[in-house]
């Protein structure tokens, strides 16, 4: 099995070179990353300026590995293309450092990895770890190989991905793993204004988000809820992004128009 291995945090963070060491132990790997954090920067894609792709060696590690001087969806397309010349088994992205809950995966660079192996029509995961703070990325390593290898037995509808997300605890504390929707992640945020050197204002987003636990007696079901409970959380998610139950309604708004 050959496997594509990207991130958005870049080819140095120490998530990629475990989900790197980890796959290496099923398939052959090869990691096309990043050159430095293209974090939250979506699905874009370098049009204007040239790409390169450079050879790096990862610390401890036999494999092969590229930067790139793009996003996190250049990495995947460049290296299906060119790195592994179109000879590609599964794709996977991670592990991220902090979660890609709800929301959040349409922003994320992670996310937006692995939807560009399913648009190459690739089998793809996305892994996380929710944490900002936490270093040990040996269990989450441990899940993506666990749920490569399921979903390598298995498949997935054209398009669709798995969204992993790890909680940071021991794994004595994992109470298991739940397959759920997303859930809508809130944030608490705002920009802080300050005064440049020059007298002119700039702004910073700052905030977090706040996750409610809504399950009080109810059934865990999105990831967020799942999450909070120390589950590890997958969802099946899909860049269709058609609200296949409006369109009807939406139709009847213009039914009169010629
Ligand atoms: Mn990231």
């Amino acid at each position: 099995m050959r496997i594509l291995v990207c991130n958005d945090d870049g080819i140095y963070s120490n998530g990629i070179l475990q989900l790197a060491s980890s796959m290496s132990r099923i398939g052959e790997t090869t990691v096309v990353a990043p050159d430095e954090e293209r974090s939250a920067t979506g699905h874009a894609i370098t049009l204007h300026k040239p790409l390169r792709v450079k050879p790096v060696n990862l610390p401890k590690l036999n494999i092969r590995a590229y930067a790139v001087n793009g996003t996190p969806a250049d990495c995947v397309k460049i290296g299906y293309d060119i790195v592994m010349e179109r000879k590609v088994d599964l794709v996977i992205s991670g592990i991220n450092k902090g979660p890609n809950l709800g929301t959040d995966v349409l922003y994320s660079g992670t996310v937006s990895a692995a939807f560009e192996g399913a648009i190459l029509g690739l089998p793809s995961i996305a892994v996380s770890l929710v944490s900002y703070d936490s270093d040990d990325y040996a269990y989450a390593g441990k899940i993506a190989v666990q749920v490569a290898e399921r979903l390598m037995e298995n498949s997935l509808p054209l398009g669709t991905i798995l969204n992993i997300n790890v909680p940071a605890v021991p794994e004595k504390d994992i109470k298991g793993i739940k397959t759920v929707r997303l859930g809508v992640r809130r944030y608490a945020e705002n920009y802080i204004k300050r005064i440049d050197p020059r007298g002119r204002p700039y702004y910073w987003l700052t905030g977090e988000a706040i996750d409610e636990d809504e399950t009080a007696g109810c059934e865990i079901d999105t990831d967020i809820s799942a999450i909070i409970h120390n589950y590890v959380t997958i969802t099946p998610i899909h860049f269709d992004l058609t609200s296949y139950a409006f369109i009807d309604n939406v139709a009847e708004w213009f039914h009169d128009f010629k």
